[in-house]
């Protein structure tokens, strides 16, 4: 058995188009009822790749299509497994970098064209951040600031990993509790979440909402679902991943061959 980081179990699921993903099973003990399709998916795939890892390689991972996402710098970009648990680069935590909104909109040749453009000039983010937005300008005629390329932190910013199992259901089902009262806490709260509790991401998104019939306006109805999402949604779904994680493979340790068909290859750092 050999090691992997959080980080990379987590970049299996996003090289997967979820969408032609068909998995049955229970997320958890108690149903939850606000997940679409795709959070669904998603949480079922990983919680298989844990507790059963070669039904995942066949079932999920080598029928489903491996697409890149053009959401990071670095994907499609092969991962490691580690010898041993001590090894320093498995502790660090890996580092991504967001692919900037202006750049993303003008399509994947330009994707490609920043990320390699990235990779030449990244060491300028470790104290020279001013030139590097000034050859960000140069190159690509974005203004960009530094911030906009960190990652977002899975909202609800709470360090889960001290947490034993036990603690981490009761948190669980705790959360799912007050997520229930919330449905019913108001007569503007249930309407609502009847109609997009499962669609909740849309208070991100830059598209319209569509079909609106709440009774409030699609803007306030937005504001709503970015809150619900921030204090429900994410938390309960990071939460679950750490369940299934501490429950089916507290370690990551994981067989060489397998993770050889996922696209892993040896740390250098530690096999040599
Ligand atoms: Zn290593």
């Amino acid at each position: 058995m050999v090691f992997i980081t959080v980080a990379n179990s987590k970049r299996i699921l996003s090289k997967i188009d979820l969408k032609k993903l068909n998995l049955a099973g229970k997320i958890y003990d108690s149903p939850i009822y606000f997940f679409n399709k795709r959070e669904e998916q998603s949480l079922l795939a990983y919680k298989e790749l844990l507790m059963n890892p070669e039904r995942f390689v066949k079932e999920v991972y080598q029928k489903a299509e491996i697409r890149d996402s053009y959401m990071y710098v670095y994907e499609g970009e092969t991962p490691c497994y580690h010898k041993t648990k001590d090894c320093e680069r498995l502790t660090a935590e890996f580092c991504n970098f967001l692919i900037p909104k202006e750049i993303k909109e003008r399509g994947t040749g330009t994707v490609r064209r920043f990320r390699a453009w990235f990779k030449s000039n990244r060491s300028l983010l470790e104290g020279k951040e001013e030139v590097f937005e000034m050859r960000v300008s140069a190159a690509f005629g974005v203004r960009l600031r530094i911030e906009e390329l960190a990652p977002r932190k899975n909202s609800g910013v709470i360090a889960m990993n001290n947490w034993s199992l036990e603690e981490l259901e009761s948190r669980i089902s705790e959360m799912l509790k007050q997520a229930r009262q919330y449905y019913y806490q108001s007569s503007k709260n249930t309407a609502i979440l009847k109609q997009y509790g499962k669609l909740a991401y849309l208070g991100n998104s830059p598209n319209q909402i569509i079909n609106n019939r709440t009774g409030y306006s699609d803007a306030e109805v937005k504001t709503f679902l970015r809150d619900y999402e921030e204090k429900f949604k994410q938390p309960i779904i990071a939460m679950l991943y750490d369940y299934y994680r501490m429950k089916f493979n507290p370690e990551l340790a994981l067989g060489v061959k397998l993770l050889e068909q996922l696209g892993f290859r040896a740390c250098h750092s530690c096999f040599f």
